[in-house]
């Protein structure tokens, strides 16, 4: 029989993981789709620290187990991660499908030699977290350059998003650790970018998903670009040193810049082969680059 702790607070949940060998889950959305009978799971949803949503002088404090419907609820989350949650999934999923356990998500990664994320898969018994690239808040945490606040009983460390979420990550979670909330800076995100390419309008895995955010001062000067692409690579692509190019210009300089910023991603996205071809993926990827960036006056 299916073995499964229930705590009902934060410490107690942490003194599980510490102590024994469990695999946490939330909604259970993707986990449960095929529960394995030999683990022992880790019931995350009656621990009230973590499913709140609520803002300081910092940040908008995301819980890693709030529902994707309570993020749509709250007037807190930015538009832009609202756009996303709306396509993603069906109601249904929805209502119990979490932003910690999509950026958790294992996605069916295999195991890379030398990882240590993937390294837990043995030792946590199937709980890789190392993120799916597919996952669709994820894109949106990217393009806000979220952080991720992680705990175990005795520690707790705060990690940009993109340390975590890469296949050769050196800052995984550890078979100890829990992710307790996701923390958006409290930037203006109202000038935004998301589009989600996929087979139908939904129930549908992206085939390529985009989000950006783009800060424009009263001078006209680009005072902040960031994009991120999802399901195109093995992990999500959010090239900071091609955004550059544009950070600090006029629209009009920008627009003198515009083809060397599309040919510079064009050389460095290397779309992966899968349901839709690489060769898809790509085009996919700079006609919403070109599109995002015409919307802007670009
Ligand atoms: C029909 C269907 C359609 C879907 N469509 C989409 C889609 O369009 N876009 C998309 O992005 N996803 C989609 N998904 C995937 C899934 O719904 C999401 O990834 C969801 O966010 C998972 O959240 P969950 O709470 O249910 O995760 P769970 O299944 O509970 O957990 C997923 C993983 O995260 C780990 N985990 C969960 N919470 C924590 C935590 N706090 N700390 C540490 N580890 C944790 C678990 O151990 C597990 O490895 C779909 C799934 C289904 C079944």
């Amino acid at each position: 029989m299916v073995k499964v702790y229930n705590p009902k607070s934060l410490k107690e949940a942490l003194n599980i993981r510490q102590n024994h060998l469990v695999t946490p889950y939330a909604g259970g959305t993707d986990l449960m789709v095929h529960p394995d009978p030999n683990q022992t799971y880790l019931f995350l949803n009656k621990i009230p620290e973590i499913k709140n949503i609520v803002e300081d002088s910092n940040y908008i404090r995301i819980g890693a187990c709030c529902t994707f419907a309570d993020i749509l609820k709250s007037p807190i989350p930015p538009t832009i991660l609202k756009d996303a949650i709306n396509l993603l999934a069906s109601p249904a999923i929805r209502n119990f499908g979490t932003p910690g356990g999509n950026i958790c998500n294992c996605g069916g990664k295999k195991q890379t030699k030398g990882c240590k994320g993937c390294w837990n898969f043995g030792k946590s018994g199937g709980n890789i977290c190392n993120g799916s690239d597919k996952s669709d808040s994820a894109v949106v945490f990217f393009a806000t350059n979220s952080k991720l606040r992680i705990a175990s009983s005795t520690t707790e460390r705060i990690i940009p998003i993109s340390d975590f979420y890469c296949c050769d990550r050196k800052d995984a979670l550890a078979t100890n650790e829990l992710l307790l909330e996701i923390l958006m800076d409290r930037n203006d995100y109202s000038n935004y970018y998301y589009k989600k390419v996929g087979a139908r309008e939904s129930v549908s895995l992206s085939r390529v998903a985009f989000a950006a955010i783009i800060n424009i001062d009263s001078s006209n000067i680009i005072t902040n670009l960031s994009t991120a692409f999802g399901a195109v690579s093995n992990v999500i692509i959010s090239e900071k040193q091609i955004d550059k190019m544009l950070i600090g210009k006029t629209i009009d300089e920008a627009k003198k810049l515009k083809s060397a910023y599309l040919s510079a991603y064009e050389r460095s996205v290397k779309a992966k082969e899968g349901r839709v071809s690489s060769n898809y993926r790509k085009s996919v990827c700079l006609n919403l680059l070109g599109d995002f960036l015409e919307t802007k006056g670009i």
